[in-house]
């Protein structure tokens, strides 16, 4: 299992209909994604996490000059080992973004090599599936003009439902007022049908702001409140939490259990939500996720990436504890975005499939996936 090779591969697609979020305009849809190949021909697969509005190239860079150069002749079982090494070798450069993101790529694709040795789904490496089966939620509400499209939402909502989810997350963050009249709006179309809503406001607001949309959105009954402010504003998640019904989400852009464990000592979150592609890998998903619960802080991780994302949170999913043991209680959900990414679908020879609300976790060996890939030459930067 000695690794041979590193190859990063840089994605694009230029979207037809750019979308926004609170934070920009997302133009096109880009992917970073690492190949490791070992000595005994093995090959795994690994993504960074690329945020709408950032570069795939940072952590291509990345990966490519820092990270490469020191897992090129190792054994690829030693994966918390060259966790270290990469960490350690970049902490002076790195600890947080597209550094971590990249050794989160690199991390992923030696979990999907030592599933592969085993022949075994890195669920099992990971102490084995809580669930075999995990509920998807439909992340999507994005905006096509900006502010005003309460109705064109509303109807979004009534296709998620008809789609068969039974929870959706609503982008918020365009304006207090007009954030209230989208959600009046949804929930008058979603009257008397199983749905359940969570928002995202993607660090929108101050905590004035933050807290006026919380006050207002208590009548929804919400899952949860996501990024409701900046990741740095420690105290102002807390203070939120202290003063808001609904629990309070956040953790995409926070990073290694250095970072988690003063978002945690903070009282931050109800609902932790790393990213495998940014938070450092699953290695450090499992460094989190030790952390959490000793806080009783619910993991439930972040994803927005292709098919190999998808897949590493889907993994990892499976192998996450609850927080508050009971009869029924709270299971994490898969982040299933409903966004425009033309080659999400079609990256792997078998992507996810929802099929009656529900999604199966895959129990082939490794991350479970089969790279197409021609998909990967038509949309190669
Ligand atoms: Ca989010």
């Amino acid at each position: 299992m000695k690794i041979v090779d590193l190859k990063v591969h840089v994605l694009k697609c230029p979207l037809d209909e750019p979308f926004a979020f609170s934070q920009g305009w997302v133009r096109q849809r880009s992917a970073t994604l690492v190949e490791l190949v070992v000595d005994d021909g093995l090959v795994g697969w690994g993504e960074a996490f690329a945020q709408g509005l950032e570069p795939p190239e940072i952590a291509a860079a990345v990966i490519e000059h820092a990270l490469k150069p020191l897992v090129i002749g190792c054994d690829a079982l030693d994966i918390e080992v060259l966790w270290h090494r990469m960490y350690h070798h970049t902490r002076d450069y790195g600890r947080k973004g597209s550094v971590v993101a990249g050794i989160s790529a690199v991390d992923t694709a030696l979990w999907d090599l030592a599933g592969q040795f085993h022949g075994l789904p890195i669920y099992k490496l990971l102490g084995g599936a809580f669930r075999e089966r995990v509920q998807p939620y439909a992340t999507g509400f994005y905006r096509i003009e900006g502010q005003g499209e309460a109705q064109r939402l509303a109807e979004e909502a009534l296709r998620h439902a008809d789609a068969g989810f039974a929870l959706m997350k609503v982008k918020l963050g365009y304006g207090v007022e007009d954030d209230i009249e989208c959600m009046q709006a949804i929930g008058r179309a979603l009257q008397g049908k199983p749905v359940r809503l969570m928002v995202d406001t993607n660090h929108a607001y101050g905590r004035a702001e933050a807290l006026r949309l919380g006050r207002a959105l208590a009548e929804f009954d919400l899952r949860w409140y996501e990024e409701p402010v900046v990741p740095e504003d420690l105290q102002g998640y807390a203070e939120l939490r202290r003063q808001l019904p609904m629990p309070i989400a956040g953790g995409e852009n926070e990073h290694t259990l250095f970072g988690f464990r003063d978002f945690f000592a903070a009282g931050c979150v109800d609902v932790v939500q790393p990213d495998i592609g940014s938070c450092g890998g699953l290695s450090a998903g499992r460094h989190i996720l030790a952390l959490a619960q000793a806080h009783g802080v619910m993991v439930n991780p972040h994803v927005w990436g292709s098919a190999i994302a998808q897949a590493a949170s889907l993994q990892f999913i499976a192998a996450v504890p609850v927080a508050h043991h009971s009869l029924f209680a709270t299971q994490p959900v898969l982040e299933y975005d409903r966004s425009s990414h033309p080659f999400r679908q079609q990256l792997v020879t078998q992507p996810l499939q929802m099929v009656e609300g529900w999604i199966e976790v895959p129990s082939a060996p490794g991350l479970g996936v089969e790279m197409n890939r021609e998909v990967l030459e038509r949309y190669r930067a």
